[in-house]
């Protein structure tokens, strides 16, 4: 039997995501409406090895929930992947009393998370925080809403000056391992195709498709890809395509950064609000080692292992609508 919770921690790691706020405000209240003492812990597993842990209140979250990136600061931690690092972490967590933590982060993270209650008696929850939509049990993951819609947004833009112009844009969305962004934001612009790491791409197709496209007088067309496509982004397609099509005129743009930013969607806000207050619930109800996710609206709880382990499906029907669609 676990010990009850009474203190508890709250991070967030690896890349941010828009509605990390809004999670970390979500565990924060619902804490201290429970009665336990909540702390914040900075720049993630780091802070947590350099005892950068702080205690919070009802104020500390006000004003965050409309807000992107995180207050509490994320950070990569080279220190947590070994047995020292990880060790300094659990001493301090003790000096604080922290007994259980809520972890908000990508798969990265949660393989920190689940070593770490393997390893010490801090059961740890998962909350599903990532752009990529990587991660198995659940339907979303917070950012992810905000980050396609700000594509989305830019695809659009890039959309009416290659209309102006007749022209072939080749547009970089993130995902070094996920195709989730370029598919959903592809199907939203109406783009010719997506290029995506879990699928191999066919650049005999895509020119075969558009030479014929061509020859219909359909100019404008956009093909959106993964950064981590098998050729390794749109830079490199655009030089392949340059080349076996001279006579086209291409261009290629890549979104970056911009997917991150911004004020978080509705659905990413009350997405992070509704499993952050799972979250705590669950480290009353005593789990550990498991991730909050959110299934045809219903909270679902899936082992971290298996969260990481298992990635969603990459729908190959989304994929040939697509393609009929943009013909
Ligand atoms: P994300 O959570 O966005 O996938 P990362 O993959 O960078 O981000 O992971 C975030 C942090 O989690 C790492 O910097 C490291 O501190 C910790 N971490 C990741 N994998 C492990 C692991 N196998 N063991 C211990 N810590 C890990």
């Amino acid at each position: 039997m676990s010990k009850q919770v009474t203190k508890i921690g709250v991070l967030t790691s690896g890349g941010d995501a828009p509605g990390m706020n809004a999670a970390i405000r979500a565990v924060v209240r619902t804490g201290i409406y429970y009665g336990l003492e909540v702390y914040g812990i900075v720049r993630g597993y780091q802070g947590m090895i350099e005892d950068n842990i702080f205690h919070m209140d009802s104020k500390s979250v006000a004003n965050i929930i409309q807000k992107g990136g995180t207050i509490l600061k994320t950070a990569r931690s080279k220190e947590f992947f070994t047995p020292e690092g990880r060790q300094k972490a659990y001493e301090n967590l003790q000096k604080h009393g922290i007994n259980g933590l809520v972890v908000i982060g990508g798969d990265g993270s949660f393989r920190g998370a689940q070593k770490f209650s393997n390893e010490f008696d801090i059961p740890c929850i998962g909350l599903p925080g990532t752009i990529d939509k990587d991660i198995a049990g659940t339907d979303f993951t917070i950012g992810f809403d905000t980050a396609v819609n700000t594509a989305v947004e830019a695809i659009d833009k890039i959309r009416d000056t290659a209309d102006a112009h007749d022209r072939l844009f080749i547009v970089e969305v993130m995902g070094r391992d996920a195709g989730y962004i370029a598919m959903h934001s592809g199907l939203a612009t109406g783009a010719e195709n997506v290029l995506i790491p879990e699928q191999k791409t066919n650049i005999d197709e895509i020119v075969m498709t558009l030479t014929e496209k061509e020859k219909r007088k359909k100019l404008v067309n956009l093909i959106v890809v993964a950064e981590g496509d098998e050729y390794g982004g749109a830079t490199e397609i655009g030089k392949i395509l340059k080349d076996r099509m001279p006579n086209a005129d291409i261009r290629v743009c890549i979104l970056g950064h911009i997917q991150r930013g911004g004020a978080p969607s509705c659905i990413d806000r009350n997405l992070a609000s509704q499993m952050g207050y799972y979250a705590v619930e669950s480290l009353l109800q005593g789990r550990n080692n498991v991730m909050v996710g959110i299934v045809n609206n219903e909270m679902n709880y899936i082992k971290l292992d298996d969260a990481v382990k298992q990635k969603q499906t990459v729908s190959d029907e989304m994929l040939k609508i697509i393609k009929i669609l943009a013909s």
